[in-house]
């Protein structure tokens, strides 16, 4: 008998809900784990609650003033899935180009298919860009990208984020007076900050990842400093190279410590900086040989891939491609394939030729879109628990539906406003990082070498 290529043969359309999924493994309708079994509820159920709600995050340290999200009214609450499908659909004709909707990678299916563009933070703030009539933007992302998105636009257009609870774990765990305070006690180990050496170089160029509040981009701005996204990092720390002694990196030590492993910084020479110690918790002379300073900083969903689970996958898929995302800790990044940020990993999987089984360690929304978007390769999260991220899980059609009905009915809702003071260095920051290129003769491939 011939050998069948299972790979090939019809398969049965695949559901990319990573809501419905949660919904039928607890319902038990679905054999299957996921991390909690509040996430089958609305998240409502949070908004009175300090914390990141159910999900990856669950377990991180909320900061005290993180904004809460008022009641949404109960009809939100109540109607079905078919119905907020229905009222969105009906309130995004209304209101026509008056209105741009953006939707995260990470956002669930039932937002995202009603977003008129899908990307990642910096690719959706750019969209926003192309659309400078439109008289709002509701971002389906978390509060970090809303800010990005306001410092881009208009001064008339208005930036709304459907539930203001939906912050960042990772953003949060850099917050601008932990910031300040770590360059003062940098400024009194390096001295001057402005004094160039003999090479021309600072002592320290700030460069904050995209996934930072605006105060922290502003603050990056106002010192010289540059913000990177995950395709980019590695050009931006050549930029930052070129112009400094050494990098302070934040929020995510592992975005930081994989491309400057990748680009041959020694491990020894990237000490942490953990806030909440005197010197961040290294000694004068670890900081005087540094070339990076990781901040401590991470990513819940990010964090969840392990070495274990990549094993298992090529123990149980011979062949599997395993590509991660670099937010993910070095070891993981070291036992995969490849590393890439979402963009690199969408692109990577439209561009194989040939059938394959790719295994991904990136948030579980994006995997099962993907999955549904590729039936001709056999796509799966490393992680077999279905997590999801807490805050972009925050974003439910509910409030979505809320917030363009009182679009409708001219109000405007959430809104995030970033203050002069502080989006015009960020601005600066944003400017620094849309300039820089790569060296001539190698092309930025948006991945971290493995
Ligand atoms: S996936 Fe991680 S970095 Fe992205 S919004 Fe969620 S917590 Fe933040």
């Amino acid at each position: 008998m011939p050998a069948v290529n299972l790979n090939l043969l019809p398969r049965p359309e695949i559901d990319p809900s990573v809501d419905h999924e949660i919904q039928a493994i607890v319902s038990g309708a679905l054999v299957g784990e996921t991390c909690n079994t509040d996430l089958a509820a609305g998240p409502w159920n949070f908004d009175e609650r300090p914390g990141y709600g159910p999900g990856s995050s669950m377990g991180d340290v909320i900061p005290t003033g993180a904004p809460r999200q008022g009641e949404l009214p109960l009809e939100y609450r109540e109607a079905s899935e078919e119905e907020l499908d229905a009222r969105i659909r009906a309130a995004k004709e209304t209101l026509g180009d008056r209105l741009v909707v953006l939707g995260h990678f990470y956002q669930r299916e039932e937002v995202v298919r009603h977003a008129d563009y899908v990307g990642d933070s910096f690719q959706l703030a750019n969209a926003a860009l192309e659309h400078p009539d439109a008289e709002a933007i509701v971002f389906c992302g978390v509060h970090f990208m809303a800010e990005t998105a306001d410092m881009l636009s208009g001064p008339e257009q208005s930036v709304i984020l459907p539930n203001l609870a939906a912050g960042c774990s990772m953003a949060d765990m850099a917050d601008i007076d932990q910031v300040e305070e770590c360059w003062e006690q940098l400024e009194e180990v390096y001295g001057d900050m402005d004094a160039q050496d003999a090479d021309g170089l600072v002592p320290v160029i700030p460069v904050t990842y995209m996934n930072s509040s605006a105060a922290i981009k502003g603050f990056v701005g106002r010192h010289g400093g540059i913000v990177c996204t995950s395709s980019n990092a590695r050009t931006v720390l050549e930029w930052a190279f070129e112009r400094g002694r050494r990098v302070l990196f934040f929020p995510d030590q592992h975005l930081g410590r994989n491309t400057a492993k990748a680009m041959g910084v020694p491990l020894e020479r990237m000490p942490m900086w953990n806030p909440r110690q005197p010197l961040g918790g290294s000694s004068e002379e670890a900081l005087a040989d540094a070339r990076v300073i990781l901040w401590h900083g991470f990513c819940s969903v990010h964090r969840r891939f392990s070495v274990d689970q990549i094993s298992q996958a090529r123990a149980e898929h011979p062949g599997v491609r395993v590509i991660v995302h670099p937010e993910c800790p070095m070891e993981v990044v070291d036992a995969a394939d490849e590393a890439g940020s979402t963009d690199y990993i969408r692109r990577a999987i439209e561009d194989a030729a040939e059938p394959t089984t790719f295994a991904i360690g990136t948030e579980v929304n994006l995997v099962q879109r993907l999955a549904a978007q590729n039936p001709q390769h056999e796509i799966f999260c490393l992680d077999p628990v279905v997590c999801p991220c807490s805050t972009m899980y925050r974003i439910h059609p509910g409030y979505l539906a809320w917030v363009l009905e009182r679009l409708v009915a001219g109000e405007v809702v959430n809104r995030i406003e970033v203050a002069a003071d502080v989006a015009e260095p960020a601005r600066v920051a944003l400017q620094r990082m849309l300039a820089a290129k790569p060296p001539a003769g190698r092309v930025e491939k948006s991945g971290v070498p493995a």
